[in-house]
């Protein structure tokens, strides 16, 4: 989707007012009465209507008048509120060109004031259509049309909250910096996926060592589980390499706790993605090795990951709509706004710093001006008895509302009566570090003669380890 900010310079402050306005209607309605938005806004004389033709020609919010007269946001206008909010924060100061198109996001990179090159990862769940979303349609039934941005949220928030503790504990992961709404700010990666649908110029063929490239992969899935963790999107796509081959994991909205019932399938297919890859893609063979190892456990990240501000109940929330699954070869459009209009990444992969939009906000100069304005669009609001959630409060109860609606049901996740699930992962973990090891002992059988005897395997393993 093309994401022009131009636009984004020219809009007044009620602009942003009655854009903010919709998108707080939108908590209780997916088409927000004209009226409603009107009355939310608070703007004098009537000054609304007008306001939102403007948006309407500006295609920040669609208009639908097949039940009654009202509004809803579109995916750029949710763009612009994050990115407005994050200018505002300071968090960047400039967007520049698409750097990725993933199956259900838009990758952009942003400046910050200094010249820092970022990345904005915009989330539009509901482009591609799942197939758990279909296989959940029924679930979906009294609503006809559920609201994606929410759920773009929850996959932002998710994935922001991952991307900070996986860095926490070590994984070569973004740094996460920041995130609003949909959108997720992280460390650009100076580097390109595996696999890459879009990247028409771009492919790896050759790897100096796609021997190391491997193991290193293949421990990066074992440590997560390690630390309780499951990808569920672990391949090709979603793992980038730079020029000194330096392995970067991203995309973590469908990640799931190795106590999840799916888990051990999960596993499974994260680990057979890399073989089949690997095998295809670098003729790498493996064997596997059955050497029984202690399996060391490292504790459990998921466990710790209500603290960054994603809750179990947002998990739960967000797997009901988002089963890990592979990148879909090509990734038809569903949605509206979107469809037709994805974007291949700029070919020229070589400039990152060109062409960046810098955003001087029509209303940016008084800060707080910003946060007065807000909140008195909440009295409104208020006023309204429409309920009030800041975004990123993960405290907040705004969607209670919408989540009160749906089946709650789903207990299976709690973690109880796992040990045999538990044990099966185990086994799972020692198959794949001994699959890697097995491929060690392939790979290293041309430069030396040392078939590896099992400690002198423990002591690469062991150096592995610690590389990880
Ligand atoms: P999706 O969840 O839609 O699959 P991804 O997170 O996998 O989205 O990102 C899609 C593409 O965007 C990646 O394949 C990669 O090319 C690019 N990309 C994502 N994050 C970054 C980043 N931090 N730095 C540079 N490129 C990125
Ligand atoms: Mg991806």
């Amino acid at each position: 989707m093309k994401l022009d900010v131009d636009a984004l310079r020219y809009l007044s402050k009620d602009d942003f007012r009655v854009l903010t306005a919709v998108e707080m209607g939108m908590r209780n309605h997916e088409i927000v009465p004209a009226e409603l938005v009107e009355r939310i806004a608070g703007l004098r004389h009537g000054g609304t209507y007008k306001v939102l033709r403007n948006l309407l020609k500006h295609k920040l919010v669609h208009h639908d008048s097949s039940k009654y007269d009202g509004f809803r946001l579109t995916y750029l206008g949710y763009d612009f509120l994050a990115i407005k909010t994050l200018v505002n924060r300071g968090v960047f100061a400039a967007v520049g060109r698409q750097i990725g198109v993933g199956k259900e996001s838009d990758i952009f990179e942003v400046a910050t004031e200094d010249g820092t090159v970022l990345a904005i990862k915009l989330h539009r769940l509901g482009r591609v259509s799942f197939r758990a979303v279909k296989s959940k349609r029924d679930y979906l039934v009294h609503r006809s049309n559920y609201n994606w941005l929410y759920l773009s949220r929850l996959a932002a928030l998710k994935e922001y909250a991952f991307m900070k503790a996986l860095g926490e504990h070590g994984f070569p992961v973004p740094a996460a910096v920041d995130c609003n709404r949909h959108s997720v700010v992280m460390s650009l990666v100076k580097g390109y996926p595996l696999e890459c649908n879009h990247c028409a110029v771009f492919k790896i063929k050759q790897l100096q060592n796609p021997d190391e490239v491997f193991e290193t992969i293949i421990g990066l899935v074992v440590r997560l589980a390690e630390h309780g963790l499951i990808h569920c999107d672990f391949n090709e796509f979603n793992l980038m390499i730079d020029d000194d081959e330096k392995v970067t994991m991203i995309d973590f909205p469908q990640m799931v706790s190795v106590s999840h019932r799916n888990a051990k399938m999960y596993f499974d297919r994260d680990v057979e993605c890399i073989f089949k890859f690997f095998s295809k893609r670098f003729n790498i063979s493996y064997q596997e090795d059955r050497d029984e190892e202690d399996e060391k456990s490292a504790g459990f990240l998921d466990k710790e990951l209500a603290a960054s501000g994603f809750t179990k109940r947002d998990q739960d929330e967000i797997e009901k709509f988002i089963e890990g699954g592979p990148e879909p070869k090509d990734g038809s459009s569903s949605d509206d706004e979107s469809s037709g209009k994805e974007q291949t990444a700029d070919e020229d992969n070589e400039t990152v710093t060109t062409k960046m939009v810098a955003l001087q906000l029509a209303d940016q100069q008084v800060k707080s001006s910003c946060r007065n304005d807000e909140e008195r669009v909440e009295e409104n609001l208020d006023s309204c008895n429409v309920k009030v959630v800041r975004e990123n409060e993960p405290t907040a109860s705004g969607e209670q509302e919408d989540s009160n609606d749906l089946d709650n049901s789903d207990d299976d996740d709690d973690g109880s009566g796992d040990a045999e699930l538990v044990k099966h992962l185990n086994k799972q973990r020692k198959r794949a570090v001994a699959a890697a090891r097995g491929r060690r002992a392939l790979a290293s059988r041309n430069s030396y003669k040392d078939k590896g005897g099992k400690s002198s395997h423990n002591s690469k393993i062991q150096k592995q380890v610690s590389k990880w």
